[in-house]
């Protein structure tokens, strides 16, 4: 296992503070590589070496993980469960994640945008990172035999928020049965692109079949415990994004706190009414 992280807290506190403050740790990454990267894409990739402290971190500090589809936000019982995500489904997920997460028993939800399957992430285009690729399915039927979750990003990694119902319809469904029919596993689990979502996003995802959907959020979500999470709370489940210059350390403290991050702050700024008019004339969302 991980050496000890320097400040980690015992498993105990870290069941009390989850409990005390209600707060329901999920975390986001994107890639997990080394390598150059263009600045506006930098916040979104995670050295190896530094992925590697962050489970020993948190195998340290007493969490356990689990697939982020068994999300209940009305248990409190499980803490100190930290859900791990990974958006996008890039090939690191299976060079690199997967090694290090088998290193420390624990498991991962990736979220995979099916019509990008082995093939680079042309999304990406706009900031000079298409050249990063997504797991072909060779990979992703391996990564799912050895444990871990797959989940659905959409079929061409679009904003929802400004889709029409019949388009937005075909993203939720194309998204999740490709899925289903190449790996012959359920797909219970939804990450929005970009994070963007709205109520009538919530409503048909509900009606495609999705039990649990992550937004990306500037703070752990939080809940009351004891009491029920209200309506479609559990379509809506913040994540924080974890960067690269976020140590074993930080990452602790960051689970201990939540924390804002000025960038994801811009993120959901972006995903109000207003800025989704801007998006929706300019025609683009954000960068991952
Ligand atoms: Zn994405």
């Amino acid at each position: 296992m991980g050496t000890a992280a320097e400040g980690s807290a015992p498993a105990g506190q870290v069941v009390d503070a989850h409990e005390e403050s209600g707060t329901v740790p999920v975390l986001l990454y994107h890639d997990v590589a080394d390598g150059p990267v263009q600045d506006r894409f930098r916040r979104y990739v995670v050295p190896r070496g530094l992925f590697d402290e962050h489970l020993g971190a948190l195998a340290s500090a007493g969490y356990v993980t689990a697939p982020a589809s068994s999300l209940d936000l009305s248990e409190t019982g499980r803490r100190p469960t930290v859900y791990l995500t990974f958006d996008d489904g890039y090939r690191s997920f299976a060079s690199a994640v997967m090694p290090a997460l088998a290193r420390y028993a624990m498991t991962g939800t990736v979220f995979v945008p099916t019509a990008h399957v082995d093939g680079p992430a042309a999304w990406l285009a706009n900031l000079g990172e298409d050249h990063r690729e997504v797991m072909g399915w060779g990979e992703i039927s391996e990564v799912v035999a050895a444990g871990a979750e797959v989940g659905a990003h959409g079929h061409d990694h679009l904003p929802f928020d400004l889709l029409s119902p019949e388009r937005l319809r075909v993203e939720l469904h194309h998204g999740r049965s490709i899925l289903e029919d190449n790996l012959a596993v359920p797909v219970t689990t939804l990450a929005y692109p970009y994070g963007f979502h709205r109520r009538a996003v919530r409503t048909v995802a509900r009606s495609c079949g999705y039990r649990v959907a992550f937004e990306v959020g500037d703070n752990l979500q939080r809940i009351t415990p004891g009491s029920s999470p209200p309506g479609d709370a559990i379509l809506r489940v913040r994540r924080i994004v974890v960067g690269p210059d976020t140590s074993g350390d930080d990452l602790l403290r960051l689970l201990r706190q939540g924390r804002r991050s000025p960038a994801v702050q811009r993120a959901r700024c972006m995903a109000r009414p207003g800025w989704r008019l801007v998006r929706r004339l300019s025609s683009r969302g954000a960068s991952c």
